[in-house]
Order: C-alpha cells, then sequence, then structure tokens
C-alpha cells in the first residue's frame, strides 16, 4: 500500500473533516510560525491551530518541561487527583494572571475541550441563578456540543442538531450598530417586562472578537454597557474567551481591555501552550456552588497540560514585556492589512490584536484569496458566515520579519486574485 499521500484520510476518515479541503498535502513536522509537510514543503503558519498554538509549535521552554516531566516517570493521567502538577499549575496562574490583575477566581477543571468549558459555564449560570434562558450574540461561536450550539449563532452548523436545543435568546452584536452608541435600552425594557414572552435569563455569553463569527470586534464602551446591564439584573456575565484569550488581543484576558469583570470566564486552545487539550472555567468563588461530582468527567486533570501549562505562564506571562510586544505587533499587523484594504474598494480590517484579518464585499474572495495564500505557502483560514473574512492569525511569538514576509504573501495573493 502507499505510505504516503491522502489515500487512506479519502478511503477511511469521515468526511467531516474541513481544514483539509484547503490545505491538501501532509503535514509532519513544525516549527515557531512554521509546518513542513511529509515531502519537506515549509509552509508559514498564520493559522496557529485556530489559536490553540499562541506560543508557536514545540515552543523550546514547554517542549523540555513536558519531555523532563514524562522522562521522570511523573504521573500522567489522574482524573481530579490531587497532584504535584496541578498544584504548580494552579499556583503560576494565581501569580502570573489572576493576583496582578486583582481578580479572584475559583479554577474549575471542566476537560480537554474549549466546548467543556463553555458547558460548565451555562450548567452553572443556570444552577447558581435558577433560570434556564441564556442569551448569545449573533455570529457567535461557543462550540458544537448541543448546550453550546445552542448559543452559537451560525445557522449552518445548528442546522442539522435540530434547535432549538433549549431556550436561548440571540441578540445583536455590536457589528451591527454600525458605531452608534452602544445602547440596551430595548433589551432593559424587555427584561424589566415579565410578561414580555422573554424571561430574565440566567446569563449572556459573550466573545470580546469573535474569532469565528467574521472577526467582530466589540468596542469596550459597548462591553461596558452589557457587564453594567447584567449587574444590574441579576444576570451572569460569560465571557468565552477560549479564542482571543490566552494574549491574542494583547492582554492576557481580552476583556481587560473595557476593564469588565465578567462572572465567569472560559479559557482554553493556547492554555497548555504546546497545543495539548486543556480548559478551564474561571468562577467568581459565590457561584462555585456544585456538589462533589455533580460534573464530572475522565479526562480534567491531564498533567501534561498543567506541566506545558505552568511553563508557559512562567516564560510569557511574568510581567508585561510579552503583551506589550503582541501589542506592538497587531499594530504592525493592522498597518499592514489597512494598506492592503486600501487597494480594494469594499474591503475593510477587522479584529483586534493578533486576531485580525480582511472582510471582502464579495465573500467568494475571501477564499480564493486564501487558496492563493496557500499557493504561496502560506496558511490562513476564512471567518465568518459567508466565510467572508480572511483570517490572519500568527503566532504571538511571530517576529516582526515574519509577519511582514506574510503579509507580503497576502498582500501578492490578493494582487493576484483581483488580476
Ligand atoms: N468558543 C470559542 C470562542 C471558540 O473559538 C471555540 C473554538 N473555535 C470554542 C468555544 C470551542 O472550542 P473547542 O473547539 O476546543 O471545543
Amino acid at each position: 500500500p502507499d505510505t504516503t499521500g491522502t489515500d487512506v484520510f479519502e478511503d477511511r476518515e469521515s468526511v467531516v473533516r474541513s481544514y483539509c479541503r484547503n490545505w491538501p498535502v501532509v503535514f509532519d513536522r513544525a516549527s515557531g510560525a512554521e509546518q513542513v509537510t511529509e515531502d519537506g514543503d515549509r509552509y508559514l503558519d498564520f493559522f496557529s491551530g485556530a489559536g490553540a498554538l499562541n506560543y508557536g509549535h514545540n515552543h523550546p521552554a514547554l517542549k523540555t518541561a513536558l519531555l523532563d516531566y514524562l522522562s521522570e516517570d511523573r504521573v500522567v493521567h489522574s482524573l481530579d487527583m490531587f497532584t504535584v502538577a496541578k498544584r504548580d499549575f494552579l499556583r503560576a496562574f494565581e501569580e502570573t494572571v489572576l493576583r496582578p490583575r486583582g481578580l479572584d477566581y475559583r479554577v474549575q477543571l471542566p476537560g480537554p475541550t474549549g466546548t467543556n468549558a463553555v458547558e460548565t459555564a451555562l450548567k452553572i449560570a443556570r444552577k447558581a441563578t435558577g433560570r434556564t434562558d441564556v442569551v448569545s450574540f449573533t455570529n457567535a461561536f461557543h462550540g458544537m456540543t448541543l448546550g453550546s450550539l445552542a448559543v452559537t449563532g451560525n445557522s449552518m452548523k445548528r442546522a442539522g442538531a435540530g434547535t432549538p436545543l433549549y431556550h436561548s435568546s440571540t441578540a445583536p452584536y455590536d457589528d451591527y450598530l454600525d458605531g452608534s452608541t452602544p445602547d440596551f435600552a430595548w433589551l432593559e425594557r424587555v427584561w424589566a417586562d415579565g410578561g414580555s414572552g422573554l424571561a430574565l435569563p440566567a446569563a449572556v455569553i459573550v466573545e470580546t472578537v469573535q474569532g469565528e463569527g467574521g472577526l467582530n470586534a466589540a468596542r469596550p464602551e459597548w462591553l461596558r454597557a452589557l457587564a453594567d446591564l447584567c449587574a444590574r439584573f441579576g444576570v451572569l456575565l460569560i465571557v468565552d474567551d477560549v479564542q482571543a484569550g490566552c494574549g491574542r488581543t494583547g492582554r492576557f484576558f481580552s476583556f481587560e481591555e473595557a476593564g469588565i469583570v465578567p462572572d465567569i470566564v472560559c479559557l482554553s486552545k493556547s492554555l497548555s501552550g504546546l497545543g495539548l487539550p486543556f480548559s478551564v472555567t474561571l468562577l467568581k468563588p459565590e457561584l462555585d456552588l456544585w456538589e462533589p461530582g455533580e460534573h464530572n468527567g475522565t479526562f480534567r486533570g491531564f498533567n501534561p497540560a498543567f506541566v506545558t501549562a505552568t511553563a508557559a505562564l512562567r516564560e510569557f506571562w511574568s510581567d508585561d514585556t510579552f503583551a506589550a510586544q503582541v501589542r506592538e505587533r497587531g499594530a504592525q499587523l493592522r498597518t499592514g492589512l489597512e494598506q492592503i484594504s486600501a487597494r480594494v474598494p469594499g474591503s475593510a480590517y477587522r479584529g483586534r490584536g493578533l486576531l485580525a484579518g480582511l472582510r471582502f464585499e464579495d465573500p467568494t474572495l475571501a477564499g480564493r484569496v486564501a487558496t492563493e495564500a496557500f499557493d504561496q505557502h502560506l496558511l490562513v483560514e476564512t471567518s465568518g458566515a459567508d466565510s467572508e473574512v480572511v483570517k490572519v492569525m500568527p503566532p504571538l511569538t511571530v517576529t516582526a520579519a515574519e509577519l511582514q514576509r506574510g503579509l507580503d504573501i497576502l498582500d501578492r495573493s490578493v494582487r493576484s486574485v483581483l488580476a
């Protein structure tokens, strides 16, 4: 049998796979911002595992921490037992993330994926308030399981599952305001009017930048108005920072810039640093209302992920140096994308920090640009309900020169598509 190529994927793997449609090569090795195919072709990776590889592929400090841990026969799997690796992680999280920001959250370990963190947030919000509805936003993405899908605003992804999944309601995200002053008076009136048919919800779940939904970035004042409304009605505010968190927007938490303190925060993707599955749900202490065993799972304590997460926090988040560098690269990315967009009528910069992209009025352009970029050995994905945005998501460790190289390829790709 052929031991290279894609035959076994075509014959054996479920057709649900998606990324390989755009990138029909077989990847093998990877380092920093680069992925290499089995044939030795090098690709600049500005996809970063959809945000799971903020520190690039195989960062030496993280890799060494994991190899050392395994070579010493330390505990790999332990459900939710106490382990040294878990203790080290909790301490590192407290010292590098929570304490410097004056935040007080209980850290729940809900399982390996972002979706697990979201499901946990939805459940505890309903338990804590005794209410059922959760308000989410247009174009939101929160996961693919039945609960998280119920708050995901993407009709294609919901269609096959049979909705409504549970009582949830959708509100317009900030981009629908077209820049006008944030105003939640309409929602306030609905919530105050118990007989409206739209019951007071348990929670509102929101992304500060919609990673999958077209890189819409909420304005800080919109987020503050939302947080204020929730606080006045005792509705819990859940920030899903699965994709925008862990430094993507230039702060560890994407909501820091707005100066809000959510009741519940979901983190996953880049939390383990090396790309190992890991998530946390952060709960204000008064919301940690679980009965022991009420919400469990086999993979709640994956020690290798604790080890690499601890290494990442100590390496990158002991002070603001790294975050400041991310903000600088974010500004470079914005300038580069705006220069490209200036030449393409109907295109616009979207996003914040290193979670950014170019939106095209003609949605077919975005896909064609991404395909052309692949041909020029740059990996970028599309985002948005109509795949109308080219999403540029380099690792946060990207050098200024690498970022410029990627922008140059994008520029050439846009020119070639429009030629
Ligand atoms: N929330 C957000 C904001 C996400 O971007 C994603 C993944 N794209 C998820 C939740 C779900 O995470 P996972 O794919 O790890 O289940």
